[in-house]
This record gives C-alpha cells, structure tokens and sequence, in this order.
C-alpha cells in the first residue's frame, strides 16, 4: 500500500477506536497529539524498506533492516508490535515528556499499517520468524488507489454511526482479570 492509503487508512482507524473508545487514553485524547502519533506510526513499518518514506529519512535504519529481515518482514509482525510496546513501557524514563494518548494513537497506526498491508494480494507474515502469510487481498489491480480510499471512508462512516455508550473497552478485560484474581488471593489465604 501507498505511504498516503496507509496515512489516511490510520487516521480512518483512529476515528474508530475513538468511537469505539477501544482506551480511555483514546477516548478522551487530545487529537493535537494522537494525530502525530497515528500519522507517524502508520507509516514506521516500512521502515524496512530503503525507498519508503521513513526509510529515506532514515537510511542507516531502512538499510540494516531490509538486509536482515527484508521487506515485509520482523517489522509487520505481531512480535515487532509486542516488542514495541514491551520496550516503551518497560525501557522509557517515568518522565518522559511522551504523553499516553500518543503512544496509544501509535498502537493503532501500527497496528492500521499491518491491516491494510493484508489487505494486499503480497499480505504479510504476521506470525515472523515463522513465513506464512496472511492475507485478505482485496486491494488489487488498477482500481486499488480507489478502493484505499473508499475502505478508509468506510471506516469513518462505520465510526459515526456506530451507536454511544457501548462498552468495547479492552480495560473490562483486564478489570475482569483483576478481580479474578482478587477472588484467588482470597481464596488462598483460607487455605493458608
Ligand atoms: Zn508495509
């Protein structure tokens, strides 16, 4: 896909998860921040290819990457997704001037990049080291500019009509597993 389907494919995606109020972080951000952060995100995993937009910025990234993993490779996996995230958290300083709606809106253009590249006939191996790959090729053929833009379209208009106050949050989840685990603890202690 195109570094301009990718740009407003993100943007289209970050609409989505705002309706969606896929985190609180994104729910209520400041679009003056996940803007940036969507925009740049969308575009760095193809920062394995020297010729890409990112990767003419930065060359002596694009070029050791393409070399050892090659284009579409480590960077359009799940894993490189993960290990992002894992080193963000675990590797940036408490005060670091990154605000959390930025680096959230970042998940979502990654995470938008890897989508639309599925959606191309060469799909991409989100399973790396292992080659399968996955896709959905519906981008194909002439029309395929087209069609880019008509999905991210699509995706906005899903986003506006998608009805309020429907809870979609990932944090249920995670609230879930905590009071699970309340529940355990407890259950430990009578048995201690
Ligand atoms: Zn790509």
């Amino acid at each position: 896909m195109t570094a301009e389907g990718h740009l407003i494919f993100s943007v289209a995606s970050l609409v989505l998860a705002h309706q969606l109020e896929i985190t609180p972080e994104i729910a209520q951000g400041d679009w003056l921040h996940m803007l940036p952060g969507v925009l740049l995100a969308s575009l760095l995993p193809d920062i394995d290819h020297p010729q890409s937009t990112l990767g003419r910025l930065f060359r002596f990234i694009s070029i050791p990457i393409a070399r050892l993993c090659g284009h579409r490779g480590f960077t359009h996996s799940l894993l490189a997704l993960t290990a992002g995230i894992f080193l963000f958290q675990t590797e940036m300083p408490a005060d670091w001037p990154i605000p959390t709606d930025f680096f959230h809106a970042m998940i979502i253009g990654y995470i938008s990049h890897l989508i639309a590249d599925m959606l191309t006939p060469a799909g991409i191996p989100l399973l790396w080291p292992l080659k399968m790959r996955f896709c959905i090729p519906i981008l194909r053929g002439k029309e395929r500019k087209k069609a880019e833009r008509f999905i991210a379209l699509l995706i906005v208009v899903i986003a506006i009509f998608i009805p309020q106050h429907i809870d979609f949050s990932f944090m249920q989840f995670f609230d879930k597993l905590s009071i699970d685990k309340v529940h355990i603890d407890k259950l430990q202690n009578l048995y201690n």
